[in-house]
């Protein structure tokens, strides 16, 4: 029997079983993918990545992209450009960035077993049991639902709400081969309130342009594969940055909309898009997934060690719901999503205001890449937002701008019922 069975093996997975293998417990961490896989991603890989995980990221020089300066495009197409040079922010593809870590794993003492797939877990009084597709059953002390957003070990324990889905964000994604970015072009490209809360993006990798869409399912009114081609092609200024031929186009949901209510179970602890943490302004996830599954590591290694499970998973949940750049993240984020996203005039206001103003630019740049906690950066922006932009905010978004000025919200994913534990779903089901 293993101490503790790890379901997937991304960032949040691969993070929580790296350390639970090196406190010295006997891990088995179980991916129905074979490493290294693809997962679909801008690929953005955050500077707090790097703040705390450096030297974790084994990936070679070529494939990396520094992201030195961004573009913010406002639904008029009014422009800024906001530099981040001193953020060590990189655009890695997932195949690679995510093939690190779970290397880190594996050396660490982790037994990894790939192309297993999970179907369900059932919780017993002395252990937890884990079946598989191929009909295997694996049995642990505990295990660590990392299994992302159609997370199987949410729904079978009943901790997934039945709109999880249907109230979450989805994204087209199309892989556009092209050159490494040459001197002058933007790494990153952010075009703002683009179909309602979300945004389109370019992002440019070394040898492709990885170009999406992020928003809520509810606000497509056609096919988000039609949607992402319109965008690239119609577009005014994106359309020109991009050239369309071999491309491929891959989606998938993300989960935009805050962390689940309850994390935990008897013998369980949910970790990264499983349990919810993406920021819900950005959608930025991987350094969430990270921390999460540290901090649920944490959390499982005193569990083994004191017997007490239930109190110590209580205490992780505590822990992240109350984390500055965790659940005061998603907090905040929300707030300030739907209130900026009440009105596209907005962004076009603050985009032309933050041409001549140049701490608006940053203001910008710094909620986008988090570069501060999101209460600090929230008072920062009451402070600094000039008062004629601040009354347009109050009139389109009274309740949200008091929500945020008084910092009242909460972190959870606004859930509904619960989702059917026994419907099996994969990836192509989105
Ligand atoms: C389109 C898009 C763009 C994004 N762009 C960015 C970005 O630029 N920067 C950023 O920081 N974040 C981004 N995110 C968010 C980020 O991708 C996620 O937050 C992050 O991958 C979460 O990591 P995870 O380990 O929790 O889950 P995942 O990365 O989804 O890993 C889950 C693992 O579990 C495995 N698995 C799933 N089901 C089973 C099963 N039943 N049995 C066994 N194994 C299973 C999968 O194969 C996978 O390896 C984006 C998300 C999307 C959808």
């Amino acid at each position: 029997m293993y101490d503790a069975i790890v379901v997937g093996a991304g960032p949040s997975g691969s993070s929580a079983a790296r350390i639970l293998a090196e406190k010295g417990f006997k891990v088995l961490a179980l991916d129905s993918a074979r490493f290294p896989r693809l997962k679909v991603c801008g690929g953005g890989i955050g500077w707090r990545v790097f703040r705390d995980y450096r030297g974790l990221v084994d990936v070679p020089e070529e494939y990396r992209v520094r992201a030195n300066i961004s573009l913010f495009v406002s639904p008029s197409g009014y422009t800024v450009e906001v530099s981040a040079s001193d953020l060590e922010g990189y655009l890695i593809p997932r195949t690679a960035f995510d093939h690190s870590l779970v290397r880190a794993a594996v050396n660490a003492g982790a037994e990894l077993r790939e192309g297993v797939t999970v179907t369900g877990v059932v919780e017993e009084d002395s252990k937890v049991r884990v079946f598989t597709k191929s009909g295997e059953v694996v049995e642990g002390s505990v295990a660590i639902g990392a299994d992302g957003v159609y997370s199987v070990v949410a729904r079978s324990l009943g901790l997934q709400p039945a709109n999880w889905l249907r109230d979450n964000a989805f994204c087209p994604v199309a892989y556009v081969p092209a050159s490494r970015p040459g001197s002058g072009e933007h790494e990153l490209e952010f075009y703002l309130g683009f179909m309602g809360e979300g945004y389109a993006w370019i992002f440019r990798h070394y040898d492709h342009l990885n170009v999406g869409i992020g928003t809520l399912r509810k606000n497509y009114t056609v096919p988000p594969d039609k949607a992402l081609y319109d965008f690239m092609k119609n577009n005014p200024i994106a359309s020109r940055k991009i050239k369309l031929g071999g491309e491929s186009v891959k989606s998938r949901y993300i989960p935009y909309n805050g962390m689940l209510r309850r994390l935990y179970s008897r013998r369980v602890l949910l970790v990264g898009d499983a349990g919810g943490f993406v920021n819900t302004l950005t959608g930025e996830g991987i350094w969430m997934a990270m921390k999460t599954g540290e901090l649920a590591a944490e959390a499982v290694t005193k569990a083994l060690e004191t017997g007490e499970l239930l109190k110590n998973f209580r205490s992780y949940q505590r822990r992240v719901e109350t984390h500055p750049e965790i659940g005061e993240e998603l907090k905040y984020g929300r707030i300030l999503r739907d209130m900026f996203f009440s009105s596209p005039r907005l962004f076009d206001e603050y985009i032309l205001r933050a041409r001549e103003d140049q701490k608006l630019a940053k203001l910008l740049g710094d909620l986008v890449f988090a570069r501060k906690p999101y209460p600090e950066l929230v008072r920062q922006l009451a402070r600094e937002l000039p008062l004629a932009l601040t009354s347009k905010v109050l009139a389109s978004a009274p309740v949200k701008s008091i929500q945020l000025l008084l910092g009242y919200g909460d972190p959870y994913f606004p859930g509904e019922g619960v989702a059917s534990r026994c419907t099996y779903y994969t990836e192509s089901s989105a």
